[in-house]
């Protein structure tokens, strides 16, 4: 397995990545199952808040597993901030997790239950590092909103993104994304649950503050369908489609799981 061929099949799949990727195995892996019962709410954990600047949204991107949304983050134009973070953690792009069917497909799960899909808004700690490059292995290098997704009537705020599939339907293509605000996709509560943990594909990074929202948004059927239609091949190669690009919970490991309500 080649480190560009790691994906979500059984040949290359979540369970084939500690062979490259060894921190797979770590203390601080995610996503994880949130127990609901377990997770401690905590009076002193402040409100986040996202202030996103629709102005900064650049490109849509086909990353082969997925596809981003990338936004211009060479200002502190749209940031994140609150919850356990100290200053501006800033937006760099937000993409999408799911399943082959609508009974699976986030990453995280509630008490073992597993939503259809999940969103990650994805933010860096401008205060501290340059870029997110530098950013992505330090421990308080990175910060994620993560929104489930449940099938429910059509949401009007994700259309403007699955209409974008199109001009990016094979890896590696790229189109302009513009005047485009994430914080439209969130759900109207901000209650979250909050923990230490890594990115979900490699290199597996244990460098994110997570932010799992409550309070789920809704998808159609159809919506779902479209996120499955894009392709993890290139231009003149045969069509595969993602149908499947999330990785299953991971141990707790001793960590905590601390509730903003
Ligand atoms: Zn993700």
């Amino acid at each position: 397995m080649a480190s560009a061929d790691w994906g979500y099949d059984g040949k290359n799949g979540p369970d084939q990545w500690s062979k490259l990727y060894p921190i797979a195995n770590g203390n601080n892996q995610s996503p994880i199952d949130i127990k609901t019962s377990e997770a401690k709410h905590d009076n002193s954990l402040k409100p986040i808040s996202v202030s996103y600047n629709p102005a900064t949204a650049k490109e849509i991107v086909n990353v082969g597993h997925s596809f981003h949304v990338v936004f211009d983050d060479s200002g502190n134009q749209s940031v994140l901030k609150g919850g356990p973070l100290s200053g501006d953690y800033r937006l760099t792009q937000f993409h999408f997790h799911w399943g082959n069917s609508n009974d699976h497909g986030s990453e995280h799960t509630v008490d073992g239950v597993k939503y259809s899909g999940e969103l990650h808004i994805v933010h860096w700690n401008a205060a501290k590092y340059s870029s997110v490059a530098e950013a992505v292995s330090k421990a308080d290098g990175m910060a994620i909103i993560g929104a489930f997704l449940k099938v429910g009537p059509a949401n009007p705020n994700l259309q403007k993104v699955l209409d974008a599939l199109n001009s990016v339907k094979t890896k590696g293509k790229r189109a302009p994304f513009t005047n485009f605000d994430p914080s439209t996709l969130l759900p109207s509560s901000r209650d979250y649950w909050t923990y230490f943990g890594s990115l979900t594909h490699p290199p597996l990074h244990e460098s994110v503050t997570w932010f799992i929202l409550k309070e789920s948004i809704t998808v159609s059927p159809e919506q779902l369908q479209q996120l499955r239609s894009i392709l993890s091949s290139a231009d003149g190669e045969a069509a595969v489609p993602i149908l499947s690009n999330h990785r299953p919970t991971q141990p707790l490991k001793g960590r905590t799981v601390t509730a903003s309500f």
